[in-house]
């Protein structure tokens, strides 16, 4: 109490709860080992005959405790990574920061992660200015592990031996009560790690969870340290909000939160302006229907998408300037990217299809001779179809080029060239759509 005054005082945060063991019985849980995927049940076999500790951790007891079906399996253990090597037969070594274990089953990669070391106060992790955690490769004990992780609901372990879950920081009852909590303190969890503060954001949509008080309260004034973390995470943490099924959810929460300025910047312009708007929402709730149905969806689509409107405004400035249709669209292409590479990198693996996907666009318009032909034959077609559509559904666009495109995919030779539609004078489609 007194030691917790001064430590105020002195501007110290006090010291976060400690881990305290609830062990949650079967009765309780509800889980069986059935739950779990036969690859993440032998890994945690062989560990646990070798006399060593093994658990399902992470998202995927998470995922079981609410009734989703988790997207992968990760186990927890307190052998060391050489040791995970040496008794799971498939598996290899992954050096990142931290050592992993991946553990192959045909199909199915079970990532085995060693126990990881003190949460605080040590002097094995290295922290650049700002407190963000740049180096850490110590091992420890079950409580430390938990004590490491980033909310109370991702720090529970299943194990399916013994079926039963052990608890440290309260998460069942946060899984419950569908709230978000930050393990420690969560200024400096935060400081530690940005992303974590896009990880509040993803799971609080995807899992319908409040953000709990505190969790919430720092994000706000430290949403600039995002600008420290290395782009290529940032990308890699971006597009799993983005395809986490609950894009538009993610979105609208980045932006209450504030965390979307310098991510994509041209996105608070967008969302400002109706039609834009509208675009980005249809796009996005696309996006997440198609990830529900278990669709594939491509991210350079999705970024063509986000960054259309950008792309369509500096074109229509072009063209007003007296600038020609196709060179001005190239440039205003090539300038919407080079804007947005400044904040949230778009690696430029996927440049190509945002540009092809734009710069397709034009030809929808071409509904006479051999054009129309040409255009379906085009393998990119398909996608640039799908964008258009959006456009139409948006009123960017007339709903009859829509129409014309749709129908004129379904329909035989004979009626194609019937559909074409002359130059000087063109005559209204039936207004019917298929997709
Ligand atoms: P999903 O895979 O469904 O997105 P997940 O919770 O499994 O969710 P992962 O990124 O796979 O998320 O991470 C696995 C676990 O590792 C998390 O549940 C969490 O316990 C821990 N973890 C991941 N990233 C962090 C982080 N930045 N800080 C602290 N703990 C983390
Ligand atoms: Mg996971």
């Amino acid at each position: 109490m007194i030691s917790n005054l001064i430590k105020k005082v002195l501007g110290i945060a006090p010291r976060a709860p400690s881990p305290k063991l609830r062990r949650v019985p079967a009765e309780t849980h509800g889980l069986r080992p059935e739950s779990i995927s036969g690859c993440a049940l032998r890994v945690v076999k062989t560990l646990q005959t070798a006399g060593f500790k093994a658990y399902i951790v992470g998202g995927a007891v998470r995922d079981l405790l609410i009734g989703n079906s988790p997207k992968d399996f990760d186990v927890a253990t307190d052998a060391t990574p050489e040791q995970v090597r040496q008794l799971i037969r498939r598996s290899r070594i992954i050096g990142r920061r931290f050592q992993i274990v991946h553990a192959i089953c045909h199909e199915e990669v079970v990532e085995v992660t060693t126990f990881r070391g003190a949460g605080r106060e040590d002097d094995h992790q290295q922290t650049d200015e700002h407190g963000r955690i740049t180096r850490d490769n110590v091992f420890g004990t079950i409580e430390e592990d938990a004590e490491r992780r980033d909310f109370t609901v991702n720090a529970l372990y299943y194990d399916p031996i013994s079926n039963e879950v052990l608890d440290y920081f309260n998460g069942v009852a946060d899984l419950h009560a569908k709230r978000l909590t930050m393990i420690g303190q969560p200024a400096t969890r935060y400081r530690e790690d940005p992303v974590r503060m896009l990880r509040a954001v993803r799971f609080s949509a995807k899992l319908e969870f409040q953000l709990e008080a505190a969790t919430q309260a720092p994000i706000r004034e430290l949403a600039d340290l995002l600008l420290n973390v290395p782009e290529s995470r940032l990308f890699d943490e971006i597009l799993k909000l983005l395809l986490s099924g609950h894009s538009h959810a993610c979105l609208s929460r980045l932006r209450a939160e504030g965390l979307h300025h310098d991510l994509l910047p041209l996105l608070d312009l967008i969302l400002d302006e109706p039609q834009g708007e509208k675009f980005i929402r249809q796009s996005l709730q696309n996006t997440d229907q198609r990830i529900l149905e278990g669709k594939p969806v491509s991210p350079g689509f999705l970024f063509a998408a986000l960054l259309w409107h950008p792309v369509l405004d500096n074109w229509k400035q072009r063209q007003t300037q007296g600038e020609k249709p196709m060179p001005a669209l190239f440039a205003a292409m090539t300038e919407t990217l080079e804007a947005q590479r400044k904040k949230l990198a778009i690696p430029r693996r996927y440049d190509a299809i945002m540009k092809e996907i734009w710069s397709l666009q034009p030809r929808f318009v071409q509904r006479s001779g051999l054009r129309p032909f040409r255009f379906l034959e085009h393998p990119r077609f398909r996608a640039a179809y799908d964008f258009m559509l959006l456009r139409a559904d948006s009123g960017e666009i007339a709903e009859d080029i829509a129409d014309w495109w749709t129908d004129f995919q379904q329909v035989g030779q004979e009626e194609r060239d019937a559909m074409l539609i002359s130059e000087e004078a063109p005559k209204r489609s039936r207004r019917r759509r298929r997709r």
